[in-house]
């Protein structure tokens, strides 16, 4: 005792005498020359019974110092380090339980009083942790005097955007202007072109079904006598009204409009346009290609209208030779019913519009010119538009930081347009603040998220302590996930730790200066607190 009261002279309460295991505070409870009142007031025994290893009182207070008690608690002093209650049941069960070494006085243990090293370590945390809040306040500063300068130069820039914005404005309109005074010229150059095209078209075409009309009038005139009789056309059963397969005088005569015979001119006029598409014609026209294969049937573009294939078409032939003859013979034999003389070939009136006229032509120079210069002003007035939405997003983008709540002093706004990530073993999470925290597998796969910038999230004193992030993609059967970040002091800024507290819940931690409190002012460096 001598010995600790000269190692600590500053600790006066060491020098206070009570019974084992009780505190300072307690100590006038336990005076030696009174009976002794259990603390809870269930009795009152003399003051022997204290500490005499029979648990007297309900509430195990008149033995501090000994294991009577089951519910009893003992004090360590532990001077150099922090007093601490341990329950009474720890008192000389052999386990150093102080690390003054007083619980184990009788046991046979030897505790090594630690309560100097711990002190000194719980100091040196406490000294580092001191250390981190000043250099971490420190940084916030100069954090908050960046971003003063930031938004000011923000605000100006916003200032020469929106001036900009003014004159590209004006510019657009100008441009639109110059690109429909371009544009008049151009269409009616282009309508021009276009409709001479039709034009020619329509007088082509017109020109081929009146050489298809008169070859179908030249083979139905059997007799070449310059008209087409009743019973000339009654040759044609394929022109059949009725259904019945055969065209009856009545049905030819009906086609004649009554009459009973019509010379060339009355029948492209009159009755071409009610058979040309049932007829049938009896000789191959010489400048079309027997229509041998379907695919020749079709429209080809920029192919001269030849009977000789192309080695492709060959190719084409060759595999379907089969089929076609199959058709072949169903088609004969279905017209043979009909007439067993000649079997009529099988040629449809080619299409009017044969393929190489469906392509307009280029156009000519003039209009060309038109078109060009069209073109370079859509496109000046393109890039100009272009510009005002590019102008007109970063306005908003500017006007959105620069309002943004970033804590009392703007300590936070560094945060803006960062992301931090942190990688577990089966993860990666990745905080973006004021917008985005996702996790993706570690091992590759699409990112999840976690929830998108919602707001502040601190207790009313302390808003800025915490982050909340809403909104993320939706938990199978469950809630969409979410995330609150923990801002906590620290000279970097750091994501310390990711959690799942409760399903599609994240946790996050998130060191930063920016949380930093302003540390209290520096104490004295040896002061007369060696019990801390
Ligand atoms: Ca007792
Ligand atoms: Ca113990």
């Amino acid at each position: 005792m001598l010995l600790l009261v000269l190692l600590l002279p500053v600790c006066w309460a060491v020098e206070v005498k009570r019974p084992r295991g009780v505190s300072l505070t307690n100590h006038h409870f336990y005076e030696e020359s009174k009976p002794f009142t259990c603390l809870d007031g269930s009795a009152t025994i003399p003051f022997d019974q204290v500490n005499d290893d029979y648990c007297d009182c309900k509430d195990g207070s008149d033995e501090p110092g000994t294991a009577a008690c089951p519910n009893g608690s003992f004090h360590c002093t532990n001077t150099g380090y922090k007093p601490l209650y341990i329950p009474s049941r720890w008192v000389n069960d052999g386990v150093c339980d102080c690390c003054d070494g007083t619980d184990e006085y009788n046991s046979g243990i030897i505790c090594e009083n630690t309560c100097k090293e711990k002190g000194r370590k719980e100091r040196e945390t406490l000294q580092q942790m001191a250390e981190v809040t000043r250099e971490g306040f420190r940084l916030k500063k100069i954090l908050i005097e960046d971003w003063k300068k930031a938004r000011e130069e923000k605000q100006k820039k916003l200032i020469e955007l929106q001036t900009s914005k003014k004159s590209l404005e004006d510019q657009v309109e100008m441009l639109r202007l110059v690109k429909e005074e371009a544009e008049k010229p151009e269409k009616e150059a282009k309508d021009q072109h276009q409709k001479l095209w039709e034009e020619q078209q329509a007088a082509s075409k017109a020109q081929r079904e009146q050489e298809l009309a008169a070859s179908a009038f030249q083979e139905l005139d059997d007799d070449m006598d310059g008209a087409v009789t009743v019973a000339e056309l009654q040759t044609h059963s394929e022109l059949d009204t009725d259904g019945d397969g055969v065209l009856s005088e009545g049905e030819a005569q009906a086609l004649l409009g009554g009459d009973t015979q019509m010379d060339t001119t009355a029948f492209y006029d009159r009755v071409w346009a009610a058979i040309r598409n049932k007829y049938r014609s009896e000789v191959l026209p010489t400048d079309v290609p027997v229509p041998s294969d379907p695919h020749l049937m079709k429209p080809k573009e920029e192919q001269p209208l030849v009977a000789s294939p192309t080695a492709e078409e060959e190719e084409e032939e060759e595999e379907t030779d089969e089929e076609e003859e199959d058709e072949e013979e169903e088609d004969s034999q279905v017209q043979g019913e009909q007439s067993k003389e000649t079997p009529p070939p099988l040629v449809p009136p080619q299409p009017a519009s044969p393929t190489e006229e469906d392509k307009m032509p280029p156009y000519d120079e003039q209009t060309q010119a038109f078109i060009d210069a069209a073109q370079e002003a859509r496109d000046k007035f393109e890039e100009a538009e272009r510009s005002l939405k590019d102008v007109d997003e970063s306005i908003r983008n500017l006007e959105q930081e620069i309002s943004f709540d970033f804590g009392p002093n703007g300590e936070f706004a560094y945060l803006y347009s960062q992301c931090y990530e942190l990688t577990t073993n089966e993860y990666i999470y990745r905080l973006c603040p004021f917008k985005l925290v996702s996790q993706k597998p570690k091992l590759g796969g699409s990112p999840t998220n976690l929830g998108t910038w919602g707001s502040w999230a601190g207790p009313e004193h302390d808003k800025f302590s915490t982050m909340k992030y809403e909104q993320g993609t939706g938990c199978w059967q469950g809630p969409n996930r979410s995330t609150t970040v923990r801002l906590l002091c620290g000279k970097e800024t750091v994501v310390t730790s990711t959690t799942e507290p409760s399903r599609c819940e994240y946790l996050m931690e998130l060191t930063t200066p920016a949380a930093c409190p302003e540390p209290p002012p520096e104490l004295p460096i040896e002061g007369d607190h060696d019990e801390l």
